[in-house]
């Protein structure tokens, strides 16, 4: 096995082992090199620049540079849980056997993987993180990082995303929850700021009336005896408590006083109330909300299912035909067929005209990724438009994945263009308004085509 050591320390001594050891440095370790690598020892003592490397590695397009097994090399025991969330373990000099094992058996899963090539950032990450947890037999367990934005992050997920994209994370989380890939389990529930997402909130009590937040609380004392309710402050006198309207000295709580509530004071208007209000700041963008209008997430930990494990090995594909399916009324493609050559002997009987059509969505995938978490809100909506402008004996099939034929009996192939144009038109327009991702311009793509039925109408459909 070939393994990189990356350090700057030319004072190491590595012992004679089995193994072909090259030394780079730290600025010699670009992904180039490391490629040639089989394994990757990185020297975790200057924890920046290790971080940077390491992230650099795991972002990488190359598949076989992201899933590099990469051992830190770190006897200080210096804990960076960023750093050891990217690796794969510890190691030391005296461990290189043990080290090679371990990689062997990562090496030998990665050679398990089919190649899946994909434009699409987002199933590209999906896929990266299914073949990082397949190959290590992981779990994606978030962990606690107080200089992260939601005090949490998640192994090898978080650093594929620039730091004013991060909410993505979620997204990612839990459309592949949604897919089947992952099997989520609750783990902590944190609050986070309406406006960035931050989890360093501050949340306080402040006056109704001025909004300060100098408050102090007290207890409240009904006096029995004479039934005078106010705050304790005006029963106490030196270590005594003595009811201000009938002086007497009270003495057993429960007996002949209780305290049923507690009062707040403002200090700043100094107004009294029993309830004060809550609000919430941000120490990240310093905005100040409403307690009720605060992000409230679930984080969870997931676990790779079978479905996850067969798209870790084969890629993934998502089809725009399977998540409008339960949605309409789709016909087999072979029943289809069978409603085509009968239509066309309809007509030829019955001299009428009928058209025969497609609509395609070739950007399907990513419209797929961006949907998102809406994708059944979306569905209902393309199915909506789909139902209004078609007739119940129009018969609809999926060709492929996002390519939908429609039969419309006795419709001139002019009707039928105005009708698929509409249907062009409509899905375009509510795609465009669905999605607003900050520095990305979406444009769909559907193209559509009608022709009459005829004996080689399939055929002319799809000229080329
Ligand atoms: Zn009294
Ligand atoms: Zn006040
Ligand atoms: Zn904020």
């Amino acid at each position: 096995m070939k393994i990189a050591f990356i350090t700057d320390d030319t004072s190491l001594k590595i012992p004679p082992v089995n193994t072909e050891i090259g030394v780079l440095s730290l600025k010699e370790a670009e992904i180039e090199k490391i490629a040639d690598y089989e394994a990757i020892i990185l020297d975790a003592r200057k924890i920046e620049e290790a971080k940077i490397i390491l992230n650099s590695i795991r972002q990488s397009n190359i598949e076989s540079v992201a899933l590099k097994p990469v051992f830190l090399y770190n006897p200080g025991e210096t804990e960076n849980i960023e750093l050891e969330s990217l690796a794969d373990r510890k190691t030391d000099l005296g461990r290189i056997a043990e080290l090679v094992t371990n990689a062997e058996s990562i090496l030998k899963s990665i050679s398990t993987l089919t190649e899946f090539k994909t434009e699409i950032f987002e199933i590209a990450v999906m896929l990266k993180i299914l073949r990082f947890l397949y190959t290590r037999e992981r779990k994606l367990t978030p962990l606690i990082l107080p200089s992260s934005r939601y005090g949490y992050i998640y192994p090898i997920l978080s650093s594929q995303f620039p730091d004013t994209e991060d909410f993505r994370i979620f997204e990612i989380l839990s459309l592949m929850e949604q897919q089947g890939f992952l099997l989520g389990k609750f783990f902590d529930r944190v609050h986070l700021c309406n406006k960035c997402h931050s989890a360093f909130l501050n949340f306080r009590e402040i006056c109704p009336s001025c909004r300060s937040s100098n408050l102090s609380v007290e207890n409240v004392i009904h006096h029995f005896p004479c039934g005078y309710v106010s705050p304790e402050s005006k029963f106490t006198y030196g270590d005594q408590l003595i009811c201000p309207k009938c002086n007497k000295i009270l003495r057993h709580i429960g007996m002949d006083y209780e305290k049923p509530s507690s009062i707040f004071k403002c200090h700043s208007c100094q107004e009294t109330f029993q309830e004060p209000l809550v609000e919430c700041f941000c120490f990240h963008c310093k905005t100040v909300s409403p307690v009720e209008q605060k992000i409230t997430r679930d984080i969870k930990s997931y676990e790779l299912t079978p479905t996850g494990k067969n798209c870790a090995i084969y890629g993934i594909r998502f089809s725009l035909a399977d998540f409008l399916k339960d949605k309409f009324d789709l016909v087999e493609y072979n029943d289809f067929k069978r409603m085509l050559t009968f239509e066309n002997e309809r007509k030829k009987r019955y001299k009428r005209e009928s058209s025969i059509g497609f609509f395609q969505i070739t950007n399907s995938q990513e419209i797929y990724m961006l949907i998102g978490e809406r994708k059944n809100e979306l569905a209902m909506e393309i199915a909506r438009i789909i139902k209004e402008n078609f007739r119940g004996s129009d018969v609809i099939t999926a060709l492929n994945e996002s390519t939908f034929l429609i039969l419309l009996p006795e419709t001139t192939t002019e009707n039928s263009k105005i009708v698929l144009g509409r249907v062009k038109t409509n899905i375009e327009n509510l795609l465009r308004s669905n999605f607003h991702i900050p520095g990305k311009t979406f444009v769909p793509q559907i193209s559509v085509n009608i022709v009459p039925v005829n004996e080689s109408s399939l055929n002319n459909l799809f000229p080329e």
